[in-house]
């Protein structure tokens, strides 16, 4: 369950919070690694979409909702795995 890990290093890269030393580990897998990419591909589209929408201000995406997406979206990558 090697990609568990790389989850929690994506998250951390959209939220700007990944330790440098993790982004040359991250970025190796992402080449490797066909799901991990496409999860990526997946989260990074939602973020930017909710950021296009919060600086429109037609719509504002509450911290809540959005973590609790990606907690669904992460279940649903969990069980397509199994
Ligand atoms: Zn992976």
């Amino acid at each position: 369950m090697k990609c568990e890990k790389y989850l929690e290093l994506i998250s951390m890269y959209l939220d700007k919070e990944l330790d440098r030393i993790f982004l040359d580990d991250l970025e190796e897998h992402l080449s490797l690694c066909e799901n991990c990419m496409a999860f990526f591909k997946t989260m990074k589209k939602t973020i930017t979409l909710s950021r296009t929408y919060y600086h429109m201000k037609c719509c504002k995406v509450p911290k809540s909702v959005s973590t609790h997406m990606f907690y669904h979206l992460r279940i649903i990558y969990k069980k397509e795995k199994i």
